[in-house]
């Protein structure tokens, strides 16, 4: 019986997992998971599709991803004593992290709330995981407690992101720099979000043999690519390069991810826009008297107070799709992040968000026939 033998074999662990849920988003407008909404423009459409054309699908790609690897150091500006691995997504690269350092007795220590696969894949990996709470109001790192945490956990591993998602803030970085000291384990900064907040530890890697940055190119618009960069000493890296399974950067993205670096300009004016239109979706949502807070993402996190959930299946139902995250830590509670869209997106939402909060208007979901 199957039964019986999945009982039997599978890792306990393993069955105590709650599968990560990923909604399906066709037909919707999609603002619920940071992708660029842009599209390419036509002419560069065309030269990437040119530039496919010459790639051997019937050949193993190059496992060290070479070309791909030297545009990328000269694009992030890498000094020379640094090296760099690359995952299918930076998630990927977070899963190698806990396979190069998890056993018993072992932790993962990060601020909450926060990414949330970082506990998903301390679960997978066998890592015992530990959130600390941020503090109430802004959301910034309660060092004391962090330091404390750190003294009794011992972390193999603390993670933190800058910009931290789901809260879109920087941590203050003096703070940082004090748990990069405290800290027995490895530090990972996780830059998702360089391209809209504009700050990095890559520059100041020298001083800090244990910290790694990990990038990605996700944010800034290629989702669909699954590539992620983690950058730190040859050390480290050369340790977790052994457990990268050897072809995980397969062929297509080596070549579109070489490609599109050549083009970063127009992903990178289109981030700007977005933080403007960022910008000016916050004061608009502050205007008509919502919580939100200020970010240095490309999402915006705000607090419905009493009916967070009620407006997540309002917008639901005008198809616009949204992350609601009631539920997901005490601090969320009636939180909604949004991803800023286009413009018109960006209207949308916000028109269909005022005549949820204002039910007697012409443009209530309830109303409509
Ligand atoms: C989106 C995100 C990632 C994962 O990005 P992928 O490269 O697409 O796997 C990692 N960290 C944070 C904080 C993110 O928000």
């Amino acid at each position: 019986m199957a039964i019986s033998r999945i009982v039997r074999w599978i890792r306990p662990d393993v069955r105590a997992l709650v599968p990560y849920h990923v909604p399906d988003s066709l037909g919707f407008v999609k603002l619920d998971a940071m992708e660029n909404p842009y599209p390419w423009p036509q002419e560069l459409m065309n030269a990437w599709l040119t530039t496919l054309q010459s790639v051997a699908l019937n050949r193993y790609p190059d496992a060290e991803a070479r070309s791909l690897k030297s545009r990328l150091r000269e694009y992030l500006g890498l000094p020379d004593d640094t090296e760099l691995v690359l995952g299918n997504g930076s998630d990927e690269l977070i899963q190698m992290l806990g396979l190069t350092v998890a056993g018993p007795g072992r932790t993962l220590l990060t601020p909450e709330p926060g990414f949330a696969m970082y506990r998903v894949i301390a679960e997978i990996t066998g890592l015992n995981y530990v959130g600390v709470p941020l503090k109430p109001g802004g959301f910034s790192l309660d060092t004391h407690a962090m330091w404390a945490a750190i003294e009794r956990h011992q972390p193999a591993i603390l993670m933190l992101g800058y910009p931290n998602n789901p809260t879109g803030n920087l941590f203050d970085r003096a703070g940082i720099e004090q748990l990069i000291e405290a800290c027995p384990g490895l530090v990972v900064i996780d830059e998702a979000y360089f391209n809209f907040a504009g700050e990095t530890f890559i520059s100041v890697l020298s001083r800090y043999p244990d910290v790694l940055v990990l990038r990605t190119l996700s944010k800034i618009g290629l989702a669909g690519l699954r590539l992620g960069i983690l950058v730190g000493s040859r050390e480290w890296l050369g340790e977790i390069n052994k457990v990268r399974l050897p072809y995980n950067i397969n062929v297509l993205s080596q070549v579109s991810g070489e490609f599109m670096l050549g083009h970063a300009g127009i992903l990178e004016a289109q981030a700007k826009q977005i933080c403007a239109d960022r910008e000016a979706l916050y004061r608009e949502l502050t205007d008509l008297g919502v919580e939100v807070w200020p970010s240095r993402t490309n999402f915006l996190l705000m607090r419905l107070k009493g009916r967070g959930p009620r407006v997540f299946q309002g917008l639901k139902e005008e198809r616009i799709l949204v992350k609601n995250l009631d539920g997901v830590h005490p601090l969320l509670e009636d939180c909604l992040r949004v991803t800023v869209g286009t413009p018109r997106e960006n209207r949308l939402f916000y028109e269909t968000l005022k005549s949820l909060l204002n039910p007697g208007s012409v443009f209530s979901y309830n109303s409509r026939p």
